[in-house]
């Protein structure tokens, strides 16, 4: 039977080969707590967790001490919509507070939102992504009220791979004294994200989408920056996330964080041009495919959203070896289409019809030759039937 071919490196990654073998210790000999640290395997652990802090801290260029290690993004993003309140309610709690968002967010952050909206009384306004999915300085600005207390913004889409003018909105946020948070889950470990340039309070991200385990990730506070904790307890990282630390995954974590630092750069010019071949290679052979979100040199270097001439749904028999996302799903019998693609103007039809291919370290061009000749050969035998999806 043939192999399938991952195109789903936004859902998820493959871990690295290195970072496997760089956890397999904890699980086994280096077994300690690292909030123990009066016998010599808490002690171990300790210094593991400090130096994939400093793994982390390297590629973002920011502080070690800013890494609150977590379960990752979506746990990441509660702890700042929640845990600001929390802070921002106990320094004046009759102060009217005012979030803004956007329309292109993922549901982790749209939905931390939406309760805050309904379990603590702040108002939220979800600022509109223009139609290639970026949100801009000028538009925030039209919804900063005196009250505006957080602007939060995705750094990369992960649908469209939109990247958005993060440098520019936090510069403008951080000048204004508003926190800025940026959900940066598809940007770590694909594009640059300095924290020194660029002046970003709360940052998070999930290490599984970087080649490293899943169920970890951090949440980065600037110094200066501190909220109340979202999760309470032990007091483990200086009271700021409590609970056992999940050491493996730390370590892995920290171990994909050093492998990106070294190999981002040429990995990220690598899938680029893999994808843009693919597109314009695509383009050629079914000239009514368009693309959704940025142009290739804008856009994120992994990934293609692509509307194409006929319903996925009805193909998806001749591509069960290609394993990619789809615009549309159907959920608890429900037929539910991508917010995302609604906010960018498109239509539900042409939303059934996108497929989202997302690459990354181990996509070779044997795949993506293979996966080309096969979306081809479907829709080229499709196309006298499909329905109007054009722009
Ligand atoms: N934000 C973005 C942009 C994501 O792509 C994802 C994962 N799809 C998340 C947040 C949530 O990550 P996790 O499920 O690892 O918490």
């Amino acid at each position: 039977m043939q192999k399938t071919i991952y195109l789903d490196y936004n859902s998820t990654t493959p871990v690295d080969p290195r970072v496997i073998d760089s956890m397999l210790p904890y699980f086994k000999e280096e077994i300690g707590n690292p909030s123990n640290t009066s016998h010599a395997l808490g002690w171990a652990a300790n210094t593991a967790v400090h130096q994939a802090s400093q793994k982390v801290a390297s590629l973002l260029n920011c502080n070690p001490q800013d890494v609150v290690w977590n379960a990752g993004a979506t746990e990441g993003n509660n702890s700042v919509v929640f845990g600001l309140i929390r802070k921002l309610k106990s320094e004046n709690p009759n102060e009217p507070i005012h979030f803004i968002t956007s329309n292109v967010e993922h549901w982790c952050v749209l939905n931390s939102f939406s309760a805050a909206e309904e379990f603590e009384k702040i108002a939220v306004t979800y600022v509109a992504a223009n139609s290639e999915g970026l949100v801009t300085l000028d538009e925030v600005k039209k919804h900063i009220r005196p009250e505006t207390k957080l602007v939060s913004l995705i750094w990369v889409n992960n649908e469209i791979g939109a990247v958005n003018p993060i440098h520019e909105i936090a510069t403008y946020c951080h000048e204004n004294k508003i926190y800025f948070h940026s959900d940066a889950t598809q940007a770590v470990g694909k594009i640059e994200v300095d924290l020194q340039k660029t002046p970003v309070h709360f940052l998070t991200f999930s290490a599984h989408k970087f080649c490293g385990p899943k169920g970890v990730g951090a949440l980065i506070i600037r110094k200066g920056f501190d909220i109340e904790p979202y999760i309470y307890g032990g007091g483990q990282q200086n009271n700021r996330r409590s609970g056992t630390l999940n050491v493996p995954g730390i370590v892995g974590a920290g171990k994909a964080a050093e492998i990106c630092a070294t190999e981002m750069k040429t990995e990220s010019a690598r899938t680029r041009e893999l994808i843009k071949n693919f597109w314009t290679a695509l383009k050629e052979a079914l000239p009514s495919v368009k693309l959704n979100g940025p142009a290739i040199e804008q856009r994120s270097p992994a990934n293609l959203s692509l509307v194409m001439p006929k319903m996925i749904d009805l193909v998806r028999p001749s591509l069960l070896q290609l394993a990619f996302s789809q615009g549309s799903a159907c959920q608890a019998g429900e037929a539910d289409t991508s917010h995302v693609l609604k906010a960018i103007g498109l239509a539900e039809a042409q939303a059934y019809c996108t497929i989202r291919l997302s690459i990354g370290r181990f996509t070779t061009q044997d795949e993506m030759d293979l996966a080309l000749k096969m979306l081809i050969s479907t829709f080229k035998l499709e196309n006298t039937h499909s329905p109007n999806v054009t722009n």
